[in-house]
């Protein structure tokens, strides 16, 4: 080993790799994941991470030393990098963007905050030599223990030089030391209780999922809300650790994990359990991360980041509402999905990997069953009752809708659970796309007979499109399903329904959130709080108010257009709309007052409604794992999705073609054709985008691996001139 590769964070030219000669003076000590001392340009000595080594460089440059090592103690391991590896080739991107994404950048920067301690030494303040206030300060000292300096010297209101003079006279010792900072440390004071003894479908659960700890596979614990799932984790979690191991649980949000943080701290007590997601500070990041490698902590529970976190000796993962699109990175690259990176890691560990939900992903489902490591629990714990959701058929209340769109019977719930002085959230699904084309006699929609998708109304060419294969047809004069005219193209706005609702119900105070509200930082907490206090009557919002709000005296949720979930052009929508409804009906009627759920839709027999109405998630299952099949849609395919972008819309559109082009000659050249199909290219849904026109190429791989491999490949070889972007997205969670 003559040279090491180390990792570099430089401003402007961010995280980066560079070789360094290994000098005689620590050849025997480097190891990957130390933090050295290198010289780098102008910027003089500067942090570095040590990520490989070789025996050779290509190129004929003179070769700097490595100056010194920071630390012996490693801050990650060969394993590790090799997970990061393994990432960076499955998402076809490349390791430094990994490593940027999975190393919290305070690692490569600064090192660990040092402070000043105190800590009292003498008891006997009796002591002629020091004044009656001195004595007053030690007394406060040994009452706190010890201390930071710097915040013992605010608390007890004396200077520094009060400090060092007690400190002269051998009252107390100050010195140097780590300062570990703690992000839960607002849960200081959390006493902690006991496990609750697990009950009748718990049971069986919890025994089963122990049966199978062995598996290579993810287990599925599918269990309705409230069924206890979280409890069942408990109780598996106490196994784990008391055999010695070491637990990552995940949750979708960072607000969500803070709650699940605060519940394990609970059950497990403080000292064991850390929180990691990307709105923690670096220094606190850091700090994890050294308690982390130093096996110091026992349950690590975050967000999706938190499954880059170096944890160490894992024995099981959990992943809780494992169908949340939220676990997966969109933008920037990598494009990873934390249970994919989770499963990888497990296998790592030998660990089991658990996932729970009350609406599983299908793909999940569909494996978990295939493979008997599927459990579930049918019941709430202590059977309390569902708010059962109540359809109001739009066909026959449309009309006399106020503005077509706020029903009579939803009118009526909504003022008589104001006059009761209770609390309404009303949904708008998802994105609110006015493009999909509906029948509003028979609720049929418009979909492509080749994908089975929506197709979408372009208004510039008055034409409907197919997003995923590009045909293209006119506007339907009669509904193919029933002949009426009464086709339209629909959708509506939060926006609009705020305005809507504050004229129908001027004395109520009426508040919206939706992703403009988010761009605003805090706003959404803010007015999540203030919805909390009982001081907004009705909150009308996206799917973002869906997920977590546990709000006792919220007893009305109405969701406005149900139909639109299900009418985005993707081939999860389905899925999407059916998890969406059957969270949000979980929504009312938490606290001792019934709640209730009204859906309006123009499509009141959609398979996936029916079942989101009945809770049905077997039923909903074995039609959409059908049309899965049929449309050779996941788990029976794999989707990767490349987006061609540029300022100009023909260059776009231009590349995208001669990719699609190349690819498909590639796949016939090689007989691969049948399973690996090239669809589009097309305009995406939202075609510009910060000035960049989009066009996408979607490729179903038939062929697991072995096509992923080949597609992979392909993409290595290619190159994109310099005025175009490409994104490759595996396992896309949208196609917009
Ligand atoms: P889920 O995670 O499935 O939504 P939870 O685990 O949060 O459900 O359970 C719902 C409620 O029931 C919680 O308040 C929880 O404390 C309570 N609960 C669940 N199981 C038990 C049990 N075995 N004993 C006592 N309370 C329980
Ligand atoms: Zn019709
Ligand atoms: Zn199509």
């Amino acid at each position: 080993m003559k040279y090491a590769l180390v990792l570099v964070n430089i401003k402007g030219l961010g995280v980066k790799t560079f070789s360094y000669l290994i000098g005689d003076d620590i050849k025997d000590v480097i190891q990957i994941g130390q933090a050295v001392l290198v010289p780098f340009g102008r910027q003089g000595l500067i942090n570095a991470f040590v990520v490989g080594f070789s025996d050779y460089i290509s190129g004929d440059f003179k070769v700097k030393k490595i100056n010194k090592i920071l630390d012996e103690t490693p801050l990650f391991s060969i394993k590790y990098l090799k997970l990061l590896e393994w990432v960076a080739n499955y998402y076809c991107t490349d390791f430094v963007t990994v490593l940027n994404a999975a190393l919290p950048m305070k690692l490569i920067e600064k090192n660990a905050k040092v402070e000043l301690s105190v800590e009292p030494i003498v008891n006997n303040t009796e002591d002629s030599r020091i004044t009656k206030r001195q004595k007053e300060i030690l007394t406060i000292l040994k009452e706190r223990g010890k201390s930071s300096l710097i915040e013992f010297e605010e608390i007890a209101k004396t200077s520094r030089a009060t400090m060092k003079k007690l400190a002269e006279l051998g009252f107390v010792k100050i010195q140097e030391e780590y300062i570990y900072r703690n992000p839960l440390s607002i849960f200081k004071d959390t006493v902690t209780e006991p496990l609750f003894e697990l009950q009748g479908e718990q049971i069986t659960a919890y025994e089963g999922i122990k049966s199978k700890l062995k598996s290579q596979n993810p287990i599925l614990l599918h269990g309705v809300t409230a069924s206890g799932k979280t409890e069942v984790y408990f109780k598996l979690i106490k196994d784990v650790i008391d055999s010695g191991k070491n637990v990552l649980f995940l949750a979708p949000e960072i607000a969500l994990a803070s709650q699940l943080t605060k519940r394990l701290a609970k059950k497990f007590g403080i000292k064991d359990v850390a929180i990691w997601h990307s709105s923690i500070s670096d220094g606190e990041k850091y700090d994890v991360w050294q308690r982390l490698y130093k096996n110091e902590i026992r349950i690590l529970a975050g967000a999706r980041s938190a499954v880059f976190a170096p944890l160490q000796n894992i024995g099981l993962i959990i992943i809780d509402e494992e169908h949340e699109g939220a676990y997966k990175q969109t933008n920037p690259a990598p494009r990873y999905d934390a249970r994919v990176v989770a499963k990888r890691l497990a296998q790592f560990h030998q660990a089991p990997l658990l996932l729970g939900s009350a609406t599983p992903d299908v793909s999940t489902y569909y494996y978990a069953s295939n493979n008997n490591n599927l459990f579930e629990m049918h019941k709430r714990y202590n059977d309390a009752p569902f708010a059962k959701p109540q359809v109001i058929n739009m066909q026959e209340h449309g009309k006399a809708a106020y503005r077509n769109i706020i029903s009579k019977p939803l009118q009526t719930e909504i003022s008589e659970t104001l006059e009761r002085g209770q609390q309404v959230i009303l949904l708008m699904n998802r994105r609110g796309y006015s493009t999909y084309t509906q029948c509003k006699a028979c609720g049929t929609v418009i979909e492509c007979p080749d994908c089975s998708i929506p197709m979408i109304w372009h208004s510039s060419i008055k034409q409907l499109k197919c997003h995923y294969c590009n045909k293209e047809m006119s506007f339907p004069e009669f509904c193919p399903q029933c002949g009426s005219d009464a086709l339209s193209t629909s959708g509506v706005g939060t926006q609009k329904i705020e305005v809507l609702i504050k004229e129908l119900f001027p004395d109520a105070q009426v508040a919206r959130i939706d992703s403009d509200i988010l761009m605003k930082k805090n706003a959404h907490i803010e007015l999540l709080a203030k919805f909390q206090k009982g001081e907004i009557d009705i909150l009308v919002g996206t799917q973002m108010i869906a997920k977590g709000l546990d709000n006792p005296n919220v007893t009305l949720v109405g969701v406005l257009s149900a139909d639109s979930g299900f009418n985005v052009p993707d081939y999860r929508a389905s899925e999407r709309g059916f998890q969406l409804l059957t969270q949000v009906a979980g929504r009312a009627g938490r606290g001792d007052f019934k709640g209730k759920v009204l859906f309006q839709t123009y499509n009141p027999d959609y398979y996936a409604f029916q079942n989101a109405k009945t809770q049905n998630y077997k039923k909903f299952f074995e039609t959409e794992i059908k049309s899965r099949e049929e449309f050779d849609y996941p788990p029976f395919s794999q989707i990767i999705r490349l987006i061609l972008s540029s300022e100009n819309n023909y260059r776009a559109e231009k590349s995208a073609m001669e990719i699609a082009l190349r690819l498909n000659t590639m796949t016939e050249k090689f007989g691969f054709s049948e399973y690996l199909e090239t669809l589009g290219p097309t305009p995406c849904v939202i075609e510009k985008l910060n000035g960049f026109y989009r066009f996408q190429i979607l490729i179903k791989n038939k062929l697991s691996q072995k096509g992923h491999d080949f597609i992979t490949k392909f993409l290595n070889k290619i190159t994109i001139p310099k005025d175009i972007r490409m994104a490759v997205d595996v396992d896309p969670l949208d196609i917009l």
